[in-house]
């Protein structure tokens, strides 16, 4: 039993954990790697040789010709989520150190070529089908390609097939596959979710503001149509008449911006990272609230430098609308909600004050914690949301708080010059 499972089984299935870990580590903190599939391609790569040159390195055990590790499983990952170009790097790899360590081997081309071929065949079924799917499929593939190449080792190379051979190479595979693919799965839905999650915030924003965005449109409608319905009595002089047209076409107007700021914020955006005007897009905030600042009663003031940062427009203002949105809701009516920013030296702050209700220590040390609101329809996304984009932005935050009598949420940004 020794022989079969050993410390140096663990040690490869290590091997092999740690790089998916690094891999999705640094995929999450890399954002060009998202968009750019050949780096992920080369990343991939680097992720999976790895692995299995360690395996090879360092192997459960060696017999008369044929080496047991577990290279099969990063080989096999390679090339199903990589498909022919992961995987054709990664056999060149292989077959290039098997032989460098151990001598050659017609055996172990005839093996990995076999395996390439099955693997890289199915791996877009494979990178399409989902969770469950994947952990089964992948199971059952690792299974039947090590008693497939098993078949053709013994009938083509008079291979002897011994015990510990069944259970490193046929039976262990397969459990390891399962747990590696499961983990893989799960950070990587992690991931998922995180990005989905400002898109379901911003639906969440979107349609909580309709209420007080067509309050706001109607009212303009409302004096428009007074107005026409005045000037259909002839009775009226030329330059009341003027006026009253005068007065209605300001009132449309006043509609249109309203809506061009809604449908602007509404749409999507390119994911690029860009020179922010930090009072432009602050003043595009402060717009987009004011329809729900007045029907909270609350006055909304903007207060800005000009400076600027380095971030995505649409995260920059999204995180904005949280926050703000949040101050004004915690504001009683007759009260104030004052945004201001301005340069200090390599850095841009922008403050939010209110004079709500405050926030208490223990609300304070939560905030930005998913889930977590005091309100009886809240998300409790809204922070958290804001608060991951600040940090995407390089940017930090700090809430200085008494109860009933307001709020300050100080942030800060590194600069645009300074980033040269
Ligand atoms: P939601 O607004 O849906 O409750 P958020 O994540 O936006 O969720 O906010 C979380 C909680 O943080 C709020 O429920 C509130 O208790 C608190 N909070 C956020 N901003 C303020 C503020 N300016 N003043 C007082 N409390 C606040
Ligand atoms: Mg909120």
């Amino acid at each position: 039993m020794g022989t079969y499972i050993n410390q140096n089984l663990l040690n490869n299935l290590f091997y092999i954990l740690t790089s998916m870990f690094v891999y999705y580590f640094i995929y999450d903190h890399r954002k060009w790697w998202k968009t750019n599939s050949r780096h992920q391609q080369w990343f991939l790569i680097v992720c999976t040789a790895i692995p299995m040159l360690l395996c090879m390195k360092f192997p459960i055990y060696i017999a008369d010709n044929c080496v047991h590790d577990l290279r099969q499983i990063p080989f096999l990952i390679g090339t199903l989520y990589g498909g022919w170009t992961v995987g054709s790097a990664l056999l060149i790899l292989l077959l290039a150190v098997r032989f460098l360590f151990y001598g050659f081997q017609p055996i172990t081309v005839a093996v990995y070529i076999t395996m390439l071929i099955i693997a890289a065949f199915a791996s877009p079924f494979f990178r399409r089908m989902n969770r469950t799917n994947k952990l089964v499929t992948s199971v059952w593939l690792t299974f039947f390609l090590a008693v497939l190449v098993t078949i053709i080792a013994v009938v083509f190379f008079d291979f002897q097939v011994i015990d510990s051979y069944i259970v490193d190479f046929i039976f262990i595979p397969p459990f390891a596959m399962l747990f590696v693919v499961y983990i893989i799965e799960t950070l990587k839905d992690a991931i998922i979710m995180r990005s989905k999650l400002v898109k379901v915030e911003k639906m969440e924003i979107v349609s909580q503001l309709a209420a007080s965005i067509s309050h706001e449109v109607r009212n303009p409608l409302t004096v428009v149509k007074g107005f026409l319905q005045l000037m259909k009595s002839q009775t009226i002089p030329k330059e009341t008449q003027e006026r009253y047209m005068h007065i209605a076409l300001e009132e449309i107007d006043r509609a249109e911006t309203i809506i061009s700021d809604y449908l602007t914020f509404a749409k999507p955006t390119p994911k690029k990272e860009e020179p922010l005007l930090v009072e432009q897009e602050l003043e595009r905030v402060t717009h987009l609230l004011q329809p729900f600042a007045r029907m909270n009663g609350v006055h909304l003031v903007e207060k800005c430098q000009p400076c600027s940062i380095i971030g995505n427009a649409e995260y920059f203002r999204q995180c904005f609308l949280n926050l703000l949105k949040n101050s004004i809701e915690a504001t009683p009516r007759g009260g104030t909600v004052t945004i201001s920013c301005s340069c200090k030296g390599e850095e841009v702050v922008v403050t939010i004050a209110d004079t709500g209700i405050g926030m208490t220590v223990d609300q304070i040390s939560r905030f930005g914690e998913p889930y977590f609101s005091t309100k009886e329809k809240g998300t409790g996304l809204g922070a958290m949301v804001a608060v991951k984009l600040i940090e995407t932005m390089n940017g930090t935050w700090k809430i200085d708080s008494e109860i009933k009598k307001g709020t300050t949420i100080t942030i800060t940004f590194p600069s645009a010059k300074t980033r040269g």
